[in-house]
């Protein structure tokens, strides 16, 4: 049967992309070398600055974020040397099965699955550390398989503590331009992130944020590299800032996602996140007021202004309602991936959104648990308006 009406994209990544973004992107190809070009690229990667909150350099690379995964390890860790990845979920473990591809030393955390990383776990690694065979921390802000905002002033901390000399790097894939993440003023050393999410445009683009004690470690460290090395990422023509022809529709894609951004201010784009992320918990609150739907992330004050996460009762099949969803009803979710899969159902709430989208995409969840008599308590869309109309800028 022929659906009509627009699909509801409620994933985790990739995001709606605006109209505004589509017609950028829609155009005849341009002279890469041209001066107009030129200035708009360069004008991307430096604005991105203000988007990553940082004084230090953004380079871009055609990758997805787990390009920008591999841009961290070759940079700054030699084969051999050791990071530490706190266990976060789905993300920290692909992250560290790459460290580990490349020859890195992982150590690792206990798991924190359902709730924020402890950092005394960080402390008590560093402080074991007293040779600082450990080069990195490596953390996930926003572990998208938990739908957890992990605390990343609380890890710094942690580190500074113990007066080790890690660096701090921090996979905000899931998170820049989505949660507050100020890079300086947290000392964090490198971010990473990627196009298709918070910065609403298609997947193919990462973005990294390299601070001066990265870029110290990058200038006489790492691994042997190339595609990858930042190092040869500058001079004069955007033929060199890609190392090799710059993705010319994308980046006309990245100028209008900006301006977007710009336009309604970084404050209120994560305070929209914030009440749109509110009104979700609040219908997923009234849902599982019968005990049977719950948040994998039981720590209140961590569950994720960009994700969220829901378990359900043994018996009922996520899966199979995220399907009914996505082909009866026009509406994706994400579903539990990794150590969480067949048990999570995942509400993407980022990116290019608003309220009416968020309430369609609820009722589109409330519908097909009534009709799959998936247990729950009905009128969490109800809750959801009424969390909206509350805090109405
Ligand atoms: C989406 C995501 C990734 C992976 O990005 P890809 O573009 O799919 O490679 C990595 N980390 C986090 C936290 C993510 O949300």
């Amino acid at each position: 049967m022929p659906r009509r009406g627009r699909d509801f994209i409620q994933l985790p990544g990739p995001t709606n992309v605006p109209d505004r973004v589509l017609r950028a992107m829609h155009r005849p190809m341009v002279d890469f070398a041209g001066a107009d070009f030129t200035a708009m690229a360069r004008g991307c990667l430096d604005d991105l600055r203000r988007v990553f909150q940082t004084e230090g350099a953004v380079y871009a690379y055609s990758a997805n974020g787990h390009g920008a995964w591999e841009v961290v390890f070759d940079n700054l860790i030699a084969p051999g040397e050791t990071v530490l990845m706190p266990e976060t979920g789905r993300f920290s473990q692909s992250w560290a099965e790459m460290a580990e591809a490349l020859g890195v030393r992982v150590l690792t955390t206990q798991a924190f699955h359902d709730g924020p990383i402890d950092p005394a776990a960080i402390e008590t690694v560093l402080a074991a550390d007293r040779d600082h065979a450990i080069k990195a921390v490596a953390m996930v802000h926003v572990e998208t398989s938990t739908g957890i905002t992990h605390d990343v002033a609380a890890v710094r901390k942690a580190i500074d503590a113990t007066g080790h000399p890690a660096l701090l790097v921090v996979d905000a894939i899931a998170s820049l331009g989505c949660v507050d993440l100020a890079m300086d003023r947290l000392g964090v050393d490198l971010v990473v992130t990627a196009s298709q999410k918070g910065l609403m445009m298609p997947a193919g683009m990462a973005f990294v944020a390299v601070g001066e004690r990265a870029r110290a470690v990058a200038a006489s460290g790492g691994a042997p590299r190339r595609y990858w090395d930042w190092r040869l990422r500058t001079g004069e023509e955007s033929y060199y800032w890609f190392y090799g022809t710059p993705p010319v529709q994308m980046m006309f894609a990245l100028r209008e996602a900006l301006d977007m951004l710009f336009e309604e201010g970084l404050p209120q784009v994560f305070a929209r996140h914030h009440r749109l992320a509110e009104a979700t918990r609040r219908a997923v609150a009234r849902w599982g007021e019968n005990g049977e739907i719950g948040f994998q992330c039981r720590t209140a004050a961590a569950r994720s202004d960009v994700v969220t996460a829901l378990t359900f009762p043994s018996g009922a099949d996520p899966d199979a309602l995220r399907a009914l969803c996505r082909d009866r009803l026009s509406v994706a979710f994400g579903g539990g991936i990794g150590p969480f899969a067949g048990r999570l159902l995942r509400i993407g709430h980022l990116g290019d959104l608003n309220e009416p989208m968020l309430l369609g995409a609820l009722g589109g969840l409330e519908v097909a648990m009534r009709a799959s008599a998936v247990p729950h308590v009905g009128g969490g869309v109800d809750a959801a308006a009424q969390s909206l109309a509350d805090t109405l800028p």
